[in-house]
């Protein structure tokens, strides 16, 4: 299907997002921001993988002059990746980081407490953004909306696309039209929803934003793959979306291949012209079967597909029509995560195993982990300092626990739940 009208959006110099462009992928760094010789090196090391453009987090305004001075290092280097500035809460930070940056990653709604004051913030850095020509991305993932818009259209993938068109619009009156926008969600059926609507939602407004897709705190592994290409791959045959994201609970660098597959499929590079890949047997069978599964084209992978069990279940459950294990949300890790995300996410899953019918977080920081882990039953965040607080159903039930400890007592708490 062709891809939906949009307008374009430039990031720096030499990159167009959307307007038909082909299907741009994209990441972020999980090095601490501050450690500016290592985020050099993983973005070079990502660049040269294939990232057209590349995320960093910037914690606070103390983050900046680091921000410039990675960038001054890239460009020494001969590095033309446009940079996007990952903002969480503090409309100061993106202030001062965009005219330093391509882009700006930022929720508005998380801008302040006071629905008015953060309209007032997010006009300020419109006006920043318009003046040094900084992309925008309005990013906005389920969990974390904020109660101004969840207490008027409660949790759903609706809250989503108007939160995101009460920003837009802003935009739209600021006359800025370098915006690019994102409604990620762990959970593939409210992904699809959410940009479904939103993409109906502009078009009969009459402006269309390119858009960002990405299954949000996807997990690793084969999982975390199979829910992306389920996910995602369900918009492109839609013809939504624009720039994608692969999130995994892995060196960033492994993101890559498995989003340009994907993006090649959008394209539809794959199968007809000259794919960059040779054919991955895992991933084409979540392309083909997941989107039928989610849309409920069919209820049933057939035996003819010649699948094994194993495939058919995870792509039945990243579908979200049948679990056999638990569904995990874990976050990618950036430059906020407090450990070793990668590590205790595994072993977490080993020791959960058991656990059907549970949905288990294992999240990098406390920042935002809490907010974003959405229907999470259980939640394992990382404090900082080697400390990790425990989540049930949205609540923190153990606190500032040692990291050694932390997997026990979280089984401990599930077995005395379920008792
Ligand atoms: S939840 Fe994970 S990916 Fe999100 S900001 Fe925290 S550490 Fe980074």
């Amino acid at each position: 299907m062709a891809r939906i009208e949009t307008l374009p959006v430039r990031v720096g110099e030499d990159l167009i997002i959307g307007a038909g462009q082909p299907v741009v992928v994209q990441t972020m760094c999980n090095t601490h921001t501050s450690d500016v010789e290592a985020t050099v090196a993983q973005t070079l090391e990502l660049a040269a993988a294939g990232a057209q453009l590349v995320r960093i987090t910037v914690p606070g305004r103390q983050d900046v002059p680091h921000v410039a001075e990675i960038k001054r290092r890239l460009r020494a280097a001969g590095c033309r990746v446009p940079l996007v500035a990952d903002i969480h809460f503090s409309s100061e930070t993106a202030i001062d980081v965009a005219p330093v940056v391509e882009k700006v990653r930022i929720n508005p709604g998380n801008f302040h407490p006071d629905h008015e004051e953060a309209r007032r913030q997010f006009a300020k850095f419109l006006s920043v953004c318009k003046e040094h020509g900084t992309a925008v991305r309005v990013g906005l993932n389920h969990g974390s909306l904020g109660r101004y818009i969840t207490d008027r259209y409660g949790n759903t993938p609706h809250a989503m696309a108007m939160a995101a068109m009460e920003w837009l619009e802003m935009c739209i009156g600021a006359s800025f039209f370098n915006v690019v926008v994102s409604l990620k969600a762990s959970n593939t059926v409210v992904m699809v929803e959410a940009y479904r609507e939103l993409a109906r939602r502009m078009q009969e407004r009459g402006v269309v934003f390119p858009l960002h897709l990405g299954v949000t705190e996807a997990g690793g592994g084969d999982s975390g793959r199979i829910k992306s290409c389920v996910g995602i791959a369900s918009l492109l045959q839609e013809g939504i979306g624009d720039t994608i994201r692969v999130s995994l609970t892995e060196p960033p660098v492994n993101e890559i291949p498995v989003a340009q597959y994907i993006a090649e499929y959008g394209d539809g590079r794959r199968g007809s012209a000259r794919p960059s890949a040779a054919p991955d047997p895992m991933l084409d069978a979540a392309i083909l079967w997941g989107p039928k599964l989610l849309k409920r084209e069919i209820d049933e992978i057939p035996a003819e597909a010649g699948l094994s069990e194993y495939l058919r279940d995870e792509i039945m459950q990243a579908a979200r029509r049948r679990f056999y294990k638990p569904e995990y949300i874990a976050c990618p890790g950036c430059g906020r995560t407090m450990y070793n995300l990668q590590e205790t996410f595994e072993e977490v899953q080993r020791r959960t195993a058991h656990l059907k019918g549970l949905v288990i977080a294992v999240m990098g920081c406390i920042v935002n982990g809490p907010g974003e882990m959405a229907d999470a039953d259980w939640g394992y965040v990382g404090e900082g300092g080697g400390r990790v607080t425990i989540y049930h159903k949205s609540e923190p039930v153990l606190r500032h626990i040692p990291d050694s400890e932390a997997i026990d007592r979280l089984l401990e708490l599930i077995e005395t739940d379920k008792a």
